[in-house]
């Protein structure tokens, strides 16, 4: 489960996962409601617990939801640009339980990061703070996400997330949708620069073998077959909004004719086995061709349903990332293009643009 507790973030980052229409602190649940959320996931069975935002640690509860988390035996994982933390702050949500923190990196230097992340001395604070992680006994996730900006830094950033004691690494270009999608022209890598990323990401691994785990997500622009959404849509993950609303993943809601539940006015239970949004696009009984009739359906379950709507105008239809949809050969076209338009000022995301 991501418990998104706050949309509220001092970064504010041109590829956010965040929704465009971002909610505000007088949107945002209580501590009794996700309290009791919790518990209800750990009725359901849910094992994992990633407190995410918007920026979590700009909620006070955040300790208390992660000491009742653990005491209900849940792993819980902190998703934080870490801006926010102190170590006083960080021991106090070591010592309430928290297992692993993923610190995001928006470069490998103090002047890109910081114009990415558009916050100003953010890169170092983050530096700071992911130092103290490994010293208080949590695993260290630094995540990467790379796009055509920064793209060039990503030997350096590799070498950052070792010197920091980083467990693991998960380098991720750029999906685009919501903030990323309005950011697209400014972020879209040229095939070459990808091609370059891959061999080093491939060297890397070898190289990091036993000591950091790199992994790594392509973007599917560039791509000849989907990635499995979500691990599939409503079989594995489900996300909370900071309002309180269910959601099989982050960008569900731009998909117009789904339903969302609210957590509190139905059972936890009934939303996953039953709820509307989760069994729209459960299983494969909603594909089309060529979905329907493929070998591949019950690996990729036909990719993303969000990207297929942003992009086909049908959440049914075959994600474009695949060779067999129709609209492959027009992504390629929009990611050619995008990456040569030399586009570089970032819509940033923030309240006044949303
Ligand atoms: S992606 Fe950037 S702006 Fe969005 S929540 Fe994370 S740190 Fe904040
Ligand atoms: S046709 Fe559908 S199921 Fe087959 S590989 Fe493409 S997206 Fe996956």
């Amino acid at each position: 489960m991501i418990a998104e507790l706050t949309h509220r973030c001092p970064l504010q980052c041109p590829y956010c996962s965040n929704p465009l229409d971002l909610l505000k602190a007088a949107d945002e649940k209580p501590t009794d409601f996700w309290a009791a959320l919790i518990t209800e996931a750990a009725q359901l069975g849910v094992l994992q617990i990633h407190f995410s935002g918007g920026e979590p640690t700009a909620r006070r509860d955040l300790p208390a939801l992660i000491a009742h988390a653990t005491a209900l035996g849940i792993y819980t994982n902190l998703i934080t640009s870490a801006v926010l933390l102190d170590e006083a702050k960080l021991g106090e949500l070591a010592r309430a339980g928290l297992a692993h923190v993923q610190i995001s990196i928006q470069g490998a230097n103090a002047e890109s990061a910081d114009r990415i992340g558009n916050y100003r001395n953010g890169h170092e604070k983050k530096l700071a703070i992911a130092r103290l992680v490994p010293a208080l006994g949590m695993s260290l996730t630094i995540n990467a996400v790379v796009h055509r900006q920064n793209l060039h830094e990503l030997p350096e950033m590799i070498e950052l997330a070792a010197s920091l004691g980083a467990d693991r690494l998960e380098i991720a270009h750029v999906q685009y949708h919501g903030w990323a999608l309005r950011n697209r022209a400014a972020l879209m890598p040229t095939r070459e620069a990808l091609r370059q990323a891959d061999a080093v990401v491939a060297e890397q691994r070898e190289k990091r073998r036993g000591s950091m785990a790199i992994d790594y997500v392509i973007p599917d622009y560039y791509a000849d077959t989907p990635k499995i959404c979500m691990g599939g849509w409503g079989q594995k993950l489900l996300i909370v909004a900071p309002d309180g609303r269910v959601l099989p993943c982050h960008a569900a809601e731009t998909i117009p004719h789904l339903a969302f539940q609210h957590a509190g006015a139905h059972p936890l239970r009934e939303i996953w086995e039953t709820g509307p949004a989760f069994t729209a696009f459960r299983g494969t009984g909603w594909m089309r061709e060529p979905c329907a009739s493929c070998a591949f359906k019950e690996l990729d379950f036909g990719g993303c349903r969000c990207q297929a709507l942003a992009l086909s105008g049908d959440a049914r239809a075959t994600d474009p990332a695949c060779h067999r949809a129709p609209d492959h050969e027009n992504l390629q076209h929009i990611a050619a293009d995008e990456a040569g338009s030399g586009i570089t000022s970032f819509h940033y995301r923030r309240y006044a643009h949303s």
